[in-house]
């Protein structure tokens, strides 16, 4: 194992991850728009890329010290710059995992893990989504437990990451079915089922991103 797993996850790294998932953001803009213009108003892609370019443009000016201040630059700039629904529960998210690791200096399986299911619950408490109602919620909740049930069992930080962005990407897949219960797709009823949840989609992707740290 390489990665973070040496290397540990101090504020570079998480720099690192965040860069990574603003080029994961930019290359599936036109999906994630696409999947929106389907159950949605077609938006997601173009208001994630705006909010992580703008994370990039923060970064390239500020060097936050530890993990969380990365995470709670992330944070306050998503929420400032991202519109839609799905900005200010990114936001949150991003800032409950802030919260959540505090000012350590290197994150170890379990801290990473905590500050999924802080994002996890952050998200839960602002949109009030069930598992199930084809939100984003659907890919945070079963990366969240993956990643607990990881560094419980004494997985490192690498198999934490690894394990989150598994269950994401079947989570997010698992929405297909789904009728919409929250959300602008929510409108839709009936119609909403048979698509993708955009914003289950982008969360599954983020996860996705950080395979270059489970290696
Ligand atoms: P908007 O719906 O305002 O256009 P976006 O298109 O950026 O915002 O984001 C849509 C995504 O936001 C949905 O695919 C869904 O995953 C997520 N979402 C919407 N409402 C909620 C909610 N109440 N709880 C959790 N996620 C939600
Ligand atoms: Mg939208």
């Amino acid at each position: 194992m390489g990665g973070l797993t040496v290397a540990g996850c101090a504020a570079a790294d998480v720099v690192a991850a965040v860069r990574a998932m603003a080029a994961t953001v930019a290359e599936h803009r036109t999906e994630l728009t696409h999947l929106d213009r389907e159950i949605g108003d077609g938006d997601h892609g173009e208001n994630l890329a705006k909010g992580f370019a703008a994370v990039l443009a923060k970064l390239d000016a500020a060097t936050p010290e530890t993990p969380g201040a990365v995470l709670k630059l992330v944070a306050t700039t998503l929420i400032s710059t991202v519109g839609g629904a799905s900005g200010p529960l990114f936001g949150t998210a991003f800032l409950r995992a802030a919260t959540s690791v505090g000012d350590t200096a290197e994150l170890d399986a379990t801290a990473v893990a905590g500050a999924l299911e802080a994002a996890r619950g952050g998200v839960v408490a602002r949109g009030k989504a069930e598992p199930g109602d084809k939100t984003m919620v659907d890919a945070l909740t079963p990366a969240a437990a993956a990643a607990t049930e990881t560094a419980e069992g004494g997985g490192d930080v690498a198999a934490v990451l690894a394990a989150a962005a598994g269950a994401a990407a079947t989570g997010a897949a698992d929405t297909v079915p789904l009728r919409a219960r929250k959300g602008r797709a929510s409108y839709l009823g009936e119609r909403s089922i048979g698509h993708a949840d955009p914003g289950a989609t982008s969360v599954s992707h983020l996860l996705a991103a950080l395979a270059p740290w489970t290696s």
